[in-house]
Order: structure tokens, then C-alpha cells, then sequence
């Protein structure tokens, strides 16, 4: 064997076929995952996908190796390509969005389309009367065409409701070129240009590969927006009260010289009674937000309660008298309420429990002497 027959001839194409059907394995077990995990209809279509393909290729492989190239096989494979890349392309939306009937109805109209091009097939050999080579020729040649459209169709039409637009449409173009190479070999070098033969073994694993990133990314993005959803609350945005406390457990188990602050909103109940709740809501999320800028670059800021809202200032060059007081005068500034704010200081001994309490109690105290003001916990 030459290194040249890896390269070129059946032995070549039989390798890109088994490479493909790796990754479509791997394709499998995490598409399967995400569907027995998440239990949503939209990941069994990626699943349903990679099974079609990895059919697709076996028989391709089974053909190769038992020289079955006849009309009926070389249907069936065409039709396998269809409906695979369709599935595909269904499977990618699917990634991304709910599906209603519409989009059932786009999906499954294109393969049936599939099925009404393929008439041809069948009346060809009926219709015109050549050698087999020119017959078996001229009946791929609606379904081989078929397959541009269907690529085209996806290219302008699935980018804007998906994530990775840039990956997906190389991948088409990819495709694309897969199938230019395939017809101009088949119809015009009688299957045996040896670069295109190559372009046709190299980049479907490329095609492949990049689907296969895709799948990869999507999963680790969603994994990713699970974990920030069970650590944020999801009106602010802020961290919720556990990750907050927990935050805090670990510097105080390291002594480390942090500050806690803790605001609640003055008069709140009035503001949700004369203005409506969802006033109330855009008000909390503004002041989150004077929170989050705030505490970016010296600490993490958390929602703890209702309207009350915690930093924990990790910085120790920060001066925390002048800290506590912007908080407070932003939020007098920038929004229609006020707010009274405490804060406290971590000292050998203290829990993050008491350390909270602590700031608590300073901002009780500012309650309870006039609101609008900072109070240090003393
Ligand atoms: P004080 O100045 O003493 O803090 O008075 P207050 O009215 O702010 O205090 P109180 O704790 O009695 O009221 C808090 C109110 O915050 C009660 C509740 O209706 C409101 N609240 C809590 N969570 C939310 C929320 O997510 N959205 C809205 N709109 N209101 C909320
Ligand atoms: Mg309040
Ligand atoms: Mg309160």
C-alpha cells in the first residue's frame, strides 16, 4: 500500500467514510445525551439526524466494499443524502428555537419534495433510451441538483434564528463545494479527476467536523446557561442569596479583609402601592444595575431579599465610608427612590452569617434614624 492510496481510490474514499462516521458517533452520543437530559422534543430531531447519516455512510461503505453500485443502491443512498441533510439542517434550527408547525411543515415539505423530484428517477429509464451508463447518469441528475437547492434554501434562510451564524453558513458553503466537486467529477471527468476525488474524501470530514462544533458549543453554552440561572436571580440579574453567602463563606474562611454592604430600598411597599408592581420591577432592576457597576471591579454584588440588595467588597484598597456613600448618592441621583445602607467589616472569629448580620443591623440602624444615609456597623 502507497501512501498514495489514502490519498486517492476506494481505499480513500472508504477512510473519509469511516472518519465521518466517528465524528457522527460522537455527534450521537451527545445529541442522545442532551435529548435523555433535557427531555425536549427539539434535540431528538439532531439525534434522528446523525442516525440517518451514520446510515447513509454505512451503506456507503457497504457499497464500496461489495461493488452493489446499481440503480436501486445509488437511489437509495441519493435519497439518504436528502433526507440526512435536511434532518441536519432541521436538527441545527431545532438547537436554537421552539418549533411550531410551520416550521414542521418547511422541514418535512422539503422532503417530500425530495420524493416528488425523484419521479424522474424512475421515469428516465423509461423515457430515454441509452446506454446504462447515460440512464443511470441522467436519472441522479434532478435529485444531485435537488440537493443545491435544498442547500441554498438553508443557507439564506436558517442563519438569522440560530446561534454560531458564521460556523453553520461555512459549513453550507463547505457542502456546497462537496456537492460542485461530486457533479463536475461524476458529469464531466467520468468520476475520475483525482483532485476533485480528493476535495470529495477531504471535506465532507470537514464538514463534518465543523456540525460536530457546533453541537459541542451549543451544548457547553447551555450547560453554561443552566449554571448561571441557578446562581442569579432572574428579575436583577444579581447573584441570588445562596451563591452570595456561600461567595462569602469562602473569603471569611480565608480571613481575608472584606466588607459586606447591605442597602434596602426606602419606602418600597409605597412605591409598588402608588406606581404598580411592575414600576417597582424597573426600579429594582436599576438599582441592581448601580449595584453591579459598582461592585465590577472590587467585589460581587447580590440580590438578598425583596428590595434588599448586598456587595461584598473583596478589594481592600477600597475606601468603604466613600463606596457606601456613591451607592447611596446614585441611587438618589439616577433613580426615584432612595435607599439605606449599612456596612460592616470582617473581623477574626466572625461567620459570614454574623458579618452579614452585622451589616444588617447598620442598615437597620440607618432605617430607623432618618433613611438616605450609610451607616457603619460599630
Ligand atoms: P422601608 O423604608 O422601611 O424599607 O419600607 P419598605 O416599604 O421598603 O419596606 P418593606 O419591607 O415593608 O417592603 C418591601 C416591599 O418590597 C414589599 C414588597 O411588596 C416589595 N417587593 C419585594 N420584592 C419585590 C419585587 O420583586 N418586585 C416588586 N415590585 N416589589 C417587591
Ligand atoms: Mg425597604
Ligand atoms: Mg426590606
Amino acid at each position: 500500500m502507497k501512501a498514495v492510496d489514502l490519498m486517492f481510490g476506494d481505499l480513500a474514499s472508504l477512510l473519509s467514510d469511516a472518519i465521518v462516521l466517528v465524528i457522527v458517533t460522537l455527534m450521537f452520543v451527545i445529541s442522545l445525551r442532551l435529548f435523555l437530559d433535557r427531555r425536549k422534543k427539539g434535540y431528538m430531531s439532531m439525534t434522528f439526524s446523525v442516525i440517518f447519516v451514520g446510515i447513509h455512510y454505512l451503506l456507503k461503505i457497504y457499497v464500496l466494499l461489495t461493488a452493489l453500485d446499481t440503480s436501486l443502491t445509488a437511489y437509495v443512498l441519493l435519497m439518504l443524502k436528502i433526507v440526512s441533510f435536511v434532518l441536519l439542517n432541521f436538527g441545527v434550527y431545532q438547537l436554537y428555537n421552539r418549533t411550531h408547525r410551520k416550521q414542521y411543515i418547511f422541514f418535512y415539505g422539503l422532503i417530500i419534495m425530495g420524493f416528488v423530484v425523484s419521479i424522474l428517477h424512475f421515469s428516465v429509464p423509461q423515457m430515454y433510451n441509452g446506454t446504462i451508463q447515460q440512464v443511470r447518469l441522467l436519472q441522479d441528475i434532478g435529485l444531485e441538483l435537488y440537493v443545491f437547492v435544498l442547500i441554498f434554501l438553508c443557507f439564506y434562510m436558517i442563519p438569522p434564528y440560530i446561534g454560531q451564524q458564521t460556523k453553520y453558513q461555512w459549513a453550507l458553503t463547505i457542502f456546497f463545494f462537496i456537492q460542485s466537486c461530486h457533479l463536475i467529477n461524476v458529469y464531466m471527468y467520468g468520476n475520475n479527476q483525482i483532485w476533485l476525488t480528493l476535495a470529495g474524501n477531504i471535506l465532507p470530514i470537514v464538514f463534518y467536523f465543523l456540525l460536530f462544533i457546533m453541537l459541542f458549543d451549543r451544548v457547553v453554552e447551555l450547560m453554561q446557561a443552566i449554571y448561571n440561572s441557578s446562581i442569579t436571580d432572574g428579575l436583577t440579574r444579581l447573584y441570588n442569596r445562596k451563591f452570595f453567602y456561600n461567595r462569602v463563606s469562602q473569603y471569611v474562611a480565608r480571613h481575608l479583609p472584606v466588607y459586606i454592604l447591605f442597602s434596602d430600598i426606602d419606602n418600597f411597599k409605597k412605591l409598588n402601592d402608588t406606581k404598580g408592581h411592575q414600576m417597582g420591577d424597573d426600579v429594582l432592576k436599576q438599582v441592581a444595575q448601580i449595584m453591579k457597576d459598582e461592585a465590577e471591579e472590587c467585589g460581587i454584588a447580590g440580590r438578598y431579599g425583596g428590595e434588599e440588595m448586598v456587595v461584598m467588597v473583596t478589594d481592600p484598597s477600597v475606601k468603604m465610608e466613600a463606596f457606601a456613600e456613591r451607592v447611596r448618592s446614585r441611587i438618589e441621583k439616577e433613580t426615584i427612590v432612595t435607599a439605606s445602607i449599612g456596612y460592616s467589616k470582617y473581623k477574626n472569629g466572625l461567620s459570614a452569617e454574623e458579618l452579614i448580620k452585622q451589616a444588617d443591623q447598620a442598615m437597620y440602624k440607618a432605617k430607623t434614624t432618618g433613611k438616605n444615609k450609610v451607616v457603619k456597623y460599630s
